[in-house]
């Protein structure tokens, strides 16, 4: 992905609280998340936990990551983001890697660290994980240029069920719709039946494994509405837009969606809680 000059990089501190002094580990990491086009600060050796938030603040920083070998983590880490949340700087994402054990880690989410990555991590999920959970402050977001012309129309709205069979008949039954189309799509573990609306459908989305975001969506909110697609011409560039003015993104770039169309998700804590689709159409 190309990185213009004109955008704010996100910025990430990477520190070494603590007594110990290796820091090979977090040299790779803050190399890597710069690979990733991230701006970098590292803050060196042995900091303590008032000279990281000092410098997440003077810095200006998305996210702080912190690494540990020194087994001190357990103070060490929560008290980073004790003395954000004192400075009002919480939408700081606190990130954690190093030797940690497992047992520590409920511990360490718990305490506001969002997420602690041991040393089997690959620097892509790391970098993937703070691009999705990076909250860019309102004030260095920038407006995108020009007005936006509006979807083309709603494209579909996706319906998280736990059975097709059993949801259908009030679509086709009740509301007369005609079912159009039924796919699984493997790479989402769902299977989907399309219902059409005009030239907009409904999406039943059954979960084809306990492990699908669907399933994940029943789980905890029950059968309802899951998400809603708009029709637009350039993927792309809706989320190029949405990204630079500092909405949460789930896929950093379009990709194929069921039934011929390309797609992408923004996340619904930036948009008032719905999980919004932009959808276009490359073939029939
Ligand atoms: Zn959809």
């Amino acid at each position: 992905m190309e990185y213009g000059m004109e955008e704010r990089k996100i910025r990430v501190l990477v520190a070494k609280p603590g007594l110990d002094g290796h820091d090979r580990g977090a040299l790779v990491i803050a190399q890597g998340l710069k690979d990733a086009g991230m701006e970098v600060i590292y803050t060196g050796l042995r900091q303590t936990p008032e000279q990281i938030v000092a410098a997440a603040i003077q810095e200006d920083v998305d996210c702080i990551g912190l690494s540990s070998l020194s087994g001190a983590h357990l103070e060490l880490f929560p008290e980073v983001v004790r003395l954000l949340r004192e400075q009002g700087a919480d939408d700081v994402l606190v990130i954690g890697g190093g030797v940690i054990p497992q047992e520590d880690i409920p511990v360490l989410k718990e305490a506001g660290i969002a997420a602690v990555f041991t040393p089997g991590t690959s620097i892509q999920e790391t970098v993937e994980f703070i691009r999705k959970n990076v909250r860019r402050h309102e004030s260095d977001s920038q407006a995108p240029a020009g007005p936006v012309e509006p979807p083309e129309q709603i494209d579909h709205i996706g319906i998280a069920v736990s059975s097709i069979r059993e949801a259908l008949p009030f679509y086709t039954e009740q509301l007369g719709m005609r079912l159009i189309h039924e796919e699984e799509i493997a790479d989402q573990q769902v299977r989907a039946a399309f219902l059409a609306v005009g030239e907009s459908t409904v999406e039943l989305l059954e979960p084809t494994s306990s492990d699908s975001p669907i399933a994940k969506f029943l789980a905890k909110r029950g059968p309802g509405i899951h998400h809603i697609a708009y029709r637009v011409r350039d993927v792309a560039a809706r989320l190029e837009r949405a990204r630079k003015s500092g909405y949460a993104l789930i896929d950093e770039a379009p990709r194929p969606g069921g039934h011929g169309k390309l797609i992408a998700f923004v996340h619904p804590k930036s948009t008032g809680g719905v999980l919004t689709e932009f959808c276009q159409r490359i073939s029939e």
